[in-house]
């Protein structure tokens, strides 16, 4: 398998130089060359098989020959193997028609362990022996920066420098990030907010003479090999709901379209997927999107779901590659276009490709809450806010009874204990695997937004290019 530039000039790589590049060079995010397929009868057959070995069959095809079956089968167990739940991702039922698919069973409690404990292991499998030595730099609003950390803590041939803007991200993620100790961990509270942060990082890629010093890369939705991960669920939980016999809906509370993406990735598989349900907050560029055509960015307005306050959504640009003939010279003149005016319309194409599969929705904040109390009071389930927000779209996307919908929990109820307090009045309590998080020492810097104070902080801390 050969993954092609969205922005067609890029060389196109094998799975190991795409997972190791992250962005590709030509501005534009990595894509397989072509969708791989299975079969209904293949889909059958991964009823009652454990979630480790369903991730080796899913992503075969897509790591080719560069990982051998029992390498990619040894390093989905141990991926899997950190989560606390026997099923990795349980689905629970929450009435009739509506499952909750549980994402946040991993070491950080947020979905992104799903993909980041894998990505560690493959970052580790594909450095080793090289004489590459890789920095990655990362800005988080929280739930990327505490998996990735836990992810990549104490590894071989890697450094992560983890920025996230200070006093903006809750306790319990602050803490996942600076009480990991390891010496390659570098946590950097930032004086000013998220989008200062990810600019600063968006410079330090785009500076010659620092991205030529070091071998940067990224651990962001950017790159292919995390959304490769996350196709994964959706073929677990349908094929428990009835795949390939039924067709099954899933409801995704959605920022960057990563998520969501590999639901439409699976679709593309094979898996009979009735509806895409992109459930956005007030920050609601997608929906507007694939509600109007419109996809134009404002300011991001900060809410009880701040994972998913973004303005503009990275892997969106996967999707209308795909629904536009994968025209890449076309796509970036549209992407070129977006970033000077920060406004664009999707084409006719591109729009009525989307309306086949996805529908999108916004939650207001009263809606949210309504939505916690009722999955807590009618259905017994502690809810997150995000998961709130897909919960909300779902139930009100008016999808025939005999589809099931499966929203995607994305967070563990604890991780945002006000917000759901403030809803439910009951308190999460942090899962015991989480431990003595509030009694470890912390470390980290606080550093100045400035693109100088921060590259001469990692400059001295990071390993240099051999040359
Ligand atoms: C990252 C995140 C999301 C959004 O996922 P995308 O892949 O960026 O669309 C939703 N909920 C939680 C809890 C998250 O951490």
């Amino acid at each position: 398998m050969r993954y092609e530039s969205t922005r067609g000039t890029a060389p196109t790589l094998d799975f190991r130089d795409a997972t190791l590049a992250g962005l590709a060079s030509d501005g534009g995010l990595y894509v397989p060359e072509a969708w791989p397929t299975l079969s209904a009868n293949e889909i059958a057959a991964l009823a009652g098989l454990s979630y480790a070995e369903t991730a080796a069959r899913i992503m075969t095809p897509f790591v080719g020959d560069t990982l051998s079956a029992d390498e990619l089968r040894a390093m989905c167990e141990a991926a899997y193997g950190r989560f606390s739940h026997a099923a990795v991702t349980p689905l629970v039922q929450l009435d009739q028609q509506h499952f909750l698919l549980e994402l946040f069973h991993g070491p950080t409690l947020a979905f992104k362990d799903v993909a980041l404990q894998f990505l560690g292991l493959l970052f580790e499998r594909f450095l080793t022996g090289s004489d590459t030595h890789l920095t990655i730099v990362g800005a988080t609003s929280g739930d990327t920066g505490s998996a990735a950390i836990d992810a990549l803590a104490g590894r071989e041939h890697v450094d992560i420098f983890m920025l996230h803007p200070e006093g903006r991200v809750s306790d319990v993620q602050r803490r996942q990030m600076t009480t990991v100790l390891a010496p390659n961990v570098h946590n950097i509270a930032i004086r000013g907010d998220f989008d200062t942060a990810q600019a600063l990082v968006k410079a330090m890629f785009n500076d010659d003479a620092f991205s030529q010093r070091f071998t940067l890369s990224a651990v962001n939705s950017i790159n292919w090999a995390r959304l490769m991960a996350q196709v994964v669920y959706y073929f677990y939980a349908a094929v428990r709901l009835g795949a390939p016999d039924r067709q099954v809906a899933f409801s995704v509370p959605t920022g960057n379209f990563g998520d969501v993406f590999a639901g439409y990735v699976a679709a593309k598989m094979g898996l009979p997927v009735a509806r895409l349900i992109v459930a956005t907050n007030v920050n609601d560029i997608l929906h507007r999107a694939l509600s109007a055509g419109d996809y134009s960015a404002g300011t991001v307005t900060p809410t009880a779901a701040p994972s998913m306050d973004i303005q503009v959504s990275s892997n969106f640009e996967r999707l209308l590659y795909d629904l536009a003939a994968r025209d890449g010279g076309a796509m970036a003149d549209q992407m070129r276009g977006f970033e000077s005016t920060r406004a664009m319309r999707l084409t006719n194409a591109q729009a009525e490709g989307a309306a086949a599969l996805f529908t999108s929705d916004r939650v207001e904040p009263g809606d949210m809450s309504e939505t916690m109390r009722w999955a807590c009071h009618e259905a017994g389930q502690v809810i997150d806010p995000h998961t709130a927000i897909g919960l909300a779209a779902a139930r009100r996307a008016g999808l025939p009874a005999d589809v099931p919908v499966v929203t995607l929990a994305t967070a563990h109820p604890a991780k945002f204990r006000d917000a759901v307090e403030r809803a439910t009045g009951s308190r999460p309590t942090l899962p015991g695997r989480v431990g003595d998080l509030f009694d470890r020492e912390e470390r980290y810097a606080t550093l100045d937004a400035t693109f100088e104070a921060v590259t001469a902080y990692i400059a001295e801390r990071a390993v240099a290019k051999v040359r």
